[in-house]
């Protein structure tokens, strides 16, 4: 099944098949479907067919913080009329984006949902932090997204020999994800970049000073800044300006780009720190204990990896850290709220990668 044509303006914005089909009982019901480009206080700016329309989310206002509406989300407003609209329905995630808040008893907060591809940026122009790298990536899986490393900055570093070996260190630390070496100064590696997004959406992650905002320009082809205020026509055929955490790339593909995310921590990622070491886990499945602590238990396949140099201790303290740190934002994390977060979208995420993977054939 091909997207109608009514809905083809949508498809610069990550409309698919799949979206289409999901919407269809809506559809029928004489809705508008359209993905929500910002949000603020209760209402939201969604791109439909015949533009951006505002919108008041107040009949999908859900007392779980995990299910308020979000940057990326696909919804179901309105047809023609009342301005704000409202959205009636939220289309199920594929994938989500979650921070833990400061606050003491630790409330999850949505980020942005439907994220394809995580671009984690790692500057060249500082010596290389794994751990850190190791961190996002954790964020970047949990999340339900496909993780790529992007090396910025790559014209810092002329010398091939040594470009290569600092790759080569970063995928010891990335199992399962493609690392790429990007100059946005030079306008090197983009293209790989971009195909590699392909016509889904991404987020750029990373430390700050990474070089984001340089790769998000150059993917936008133009100062985003600028780009995010687009005039556009509202539900009255006013023109207003608004600023969007969401936009198209120039060669198909999305950039959700909100300030939260680029700050964005740890939560309950225990699946996501799974992945990032998912070649320690392998080890901790041939351990003698099931239970083994890889401390000093005999029959330890993890201490045995360290002995024969085949795991660097640097990756098993790395992994008990953040396994550490994931333990205790658990700990404090309110337990109905996380069966509400397993149970919702982050099975739909892990159905979703495993439809994209079948569909795109797994390149990682
Ligand atoms: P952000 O904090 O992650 O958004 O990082 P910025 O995009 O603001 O970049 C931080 C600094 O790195 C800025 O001074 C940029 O000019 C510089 N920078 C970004 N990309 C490149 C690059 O490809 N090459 C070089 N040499 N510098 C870069
Ligand atoms: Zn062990």
């Amino acid at each position: 099944m091909s997207p109608s044509s009514s809905s083809r303006p949508l498809l610069p914005y990550g409309w698919d098949a799949d979206w289409e089909t999901a919407f269809a009982p809506y559809a029928s019901q004489g809705l508008v479907a359209g993905r929500v480009v910002r949000v603020d206080r209760g209402l939201c700016d969604v791109v439909t067919p015949g533009g951006t329309v505002r919108a008041d989310t107040e009949f999908v206002v859900p007392r779980d913080p995990m299910k308020v509406v979000c940057t990326g989300d696909w919804v179901a407003v309105d047809p023609e009329g009342g301005d704000p609209r409202f959205v009636r329905t939220l289309l199920p995630r594929r994938t989500a984006f979650v921070r833990s808040t400061s606050s003491k008893r630790s409330d999850g907060q949505i980020l942005a949902a439907n994220v394809d591809h995580a671009v984690v940026a790692v500057s060249l122009a500082v010596e290389l932090d794994l751990g850190r790298v190791e961190r996002f990536l954790a964020l970047a899986w949990e999340s339900g997204a496909q993780p790529v490393v992007v090396l910025s900055k790559a014209d810092l570093v002329p010398d091939p020999v040594t470009l290569a070996h600092l790759v080569q260190d970063v995928e010891t630390a990335a199992p399962g994800v493609p690392v790429l070496t990007v100059s946005a100064l030079h306008g090197d590696g983009l293209d790989v970049l971009r195909a590699l997004i392909g016509s889904g959406t991404a987020v750029l992650l990373g430390q700050s000073g990474a070089g984001k905002s340089t790769l998000a320009n150059a993917l936008v082809g133009a100062d985003v800044m600028d780009v995010r205020a687009a005039r556009d026509v509202d539900g009255k055929g006013r023109h207003t300006t608004t600023t969007r955490n969401l936009l198209p790339l120039p060669g198909g593909g999305v950039l959700i780009d909100t300030p939260g995310l680029r700050g964005v921590g740890l939560f309950d990622a225990e699946v996501g720190v799974g992945q990032v070491f998912s070649e320690i886990e392998e080890l901790a499945a041939r351990c003698r204990f099931h239970d083994c602590s890889h401390e000093s238990e005999p029959g330890c396949a993890v201490a045995a990896a360290v002995d024969s140099g085949e795991l660097s201790v640097r990756r098993l303290e790395s992994y008990r850290k953040l396994v550490r740190e994931n333990q205790w934002i658990v700990a404090k994390t309110d337990a109905r709220l996380r069966a509400e977060i397993r149970k919702d979208w982050k099975r739909k995420g892990a159905e979703g990668r495993a439809a994209m993977q079948a569909k795109r054939g797994h390149w990682s």
